[in-house]
């Protein structure tokens, strides 16, 4: 039983309950040399060798992906304009370069999910084929193209197996979408929240969706059940699980590449700030874990939840974690922002997150398609609602709480030369007539 009265004395709690935006500084983020833990540079090393090992059958089965070389990957832009529209309007003032990561246009998917989901289902399909004969250790220690490759003849063999997920749309649009190409058969359970045409999108794919009445905690634990009833159904459970993580953190590697490209390498003279649209805390999590690595002190990373669904900010803190969701102080969960629909977080992030983690701030949800509206406008580039949360990070600069980070970080001399990411986490699959609505709506 969680003490409420306890509870109420604690005034981030009591912001929250009251649906006011606020940022929270995390009091528990330590230098990085400091940070203990549980997962090291090894394991993102390993899952970005799994990726390449599976280029080539992506390549076979997407052709967009061929220049990339079966890389999934996606660009990073200047968004000059909209940085100005943002100063002028909101009254944000910010110092340095906005860059725009467009994870909404990721190969397969269109969202972030592309990332965790794409790389937990080829995981899992390259140890039931070592499992089976399919593969074998000398393919995967070669990296051997052909055997990969050849994985593409034997979907009558992953037919046999299935793949569930438990989802608000995005995930079981990625997870859905590569499971059913490799072969599996793919079931999706869909939360209440979920959008009809990503339903409409992963039927014709082939997967089953079953749809549920409740959140999306409750459609997680039934597809849970449904699976572990049956030995050939793998669950990817996305409120716990690593390989998620780890697929989300190479995006880290490849992020140091493209700034450099641009001659805008993060360091101690150079800051790089991150705002990361958060629902359960897998995709923001993994990202960052993976930007501190290769980063450490010079990034700085911030999450943003919605001010119906902040779990993430609620667990970290309370110091409960998943033990503690948003319907426990009165919220309703329910927000505009379906990828961020999420009453109760992955409890391995906010553990992971702890020393790492500057800080997280809430949103309401009016303003996301202002700022929906604001970037198409101003640099013709579409991203869904759930990921404009990204540019309420900003709001926070002409603020106290922001300043004394700020100062307590020495930063405010180097603000000039800053590097905003506003990651944008979806849009690309969302169908023209959506896009329309979303533009006339106003909350
Ligand atoms: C899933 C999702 C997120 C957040 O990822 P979590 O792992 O749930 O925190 C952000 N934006 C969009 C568009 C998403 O679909």
């Amino acid at each position: 039983m969680l003490h409420m009265e306890k509870l109420d004395n604690n005034p981030v709690v009591r912001d929250l309950r009251k649906t006011k935006e606020i940022l929270w500084l995390n009091p528990d983020h330590v230098p990085f040399a400091q940070a203990q833990l549980a997962l090291t540079a090894v394991d993102i090393d390993d899952a970005e060798r799994r990726l390449q090992r599976f280029a080539p059958l992506i390549m076979k089965y997407f052709p967009e992906t061929i220049p990339a070389q079966g890389i999934i990957e996606s660009p990073l832009v200047r968004i000059p304009d909209m940085q100005r529209d943002l100063q002028e309007k909101e009254q944000m003032p910010i110092d340095g370069t906005l860059l725009l990561k467009q994870d909404s246009d990721l190969a397969i998917a269109g969202s972030v999910k592309a990332r965790g989901g794409i790389y937990e289902v080829l995981k899992h399909t390259e140890e039931l084929a070592l499992r089976h004969g399919l593969l074998h250790e000398q393919d995967v220690k070669n990296g051997s193209a052909q055997a990969y490759e050849a994985l593409a003849h034997r979907k009558d063999f992953f037919h046999q197996y299935t793949v569930q997920v438990g989802s608000t749309g995005n995930l079981g649009l990625s997870i859905g979408i590569m499971s059913a190409v490799i072969g599996y058969q793919a079931v999706v359970h869909m939360s209440a929240d979920a959008r009809q045409w990503k339903k409409d999108l992963l039927r014709q794919y082939g997967v089953t969706v079953k749809e549920y009445e409740s959140d999306y905690s409750s459609a997680v634990k039934q597809g849970r059940a449904l699976s572990d009833a049956d030995s050939n159904s793998y669950f990817v459970d996305d409120e716990n699980s690593k390989n998620l993580f780890l697929g989300y953190a190479v995006a880290a590697k490849r992020l140091k590449k493209q700034l450099e490209t641009m001659g805008l390498a993060p360091n101690e003279q150079r800051p790089l700030f991150v705002y990361l649209p958060c629902g359960v805390g897998g995709a923001p999590g993994g990202i960052t874990f993976g930007l501190k690595q290769v980063f450490g002190d010079a990034v700085h990373c911030f999450f943003v939840e919605p001010t119906q669904a902040p779990c993430m900010l609620l667990g970290m803190a309370t110091g409960l974690n998943n033990r503690i969701c948003v319907k426990d102080i009165g919220l309703t969960g329910l927000t505009h922002a379906d990828g961020l629909a999420v009453g109760r977080p992955f409890g391995f992030v906010g553990g992971v997150m702890k020393p790492l983690l500057s800080g997280i701030c809430t949103v309401a949800d009016f303003r996301l398609y202002q700022y929906m509206r604001d970037l198409l406008k101003t640099e013709n580039i579409f991203i869904e609602p759930s990921s404009c949360a990204a540019f309420a990070g900003l709001r926070y600069f002409s603020q106290l709480v922001m300043q004394k980070y700020l100062e307590q970080h020495n930063l405010i001399q180097q603000l000039p030369q800053a590097i905003h990411i506003a990651w944008a986490t979806g849009g690309a699959l969302v169908p023209e007539e959506i896009r329309e609505q979303y533009q006339h709506t106003y909350l």
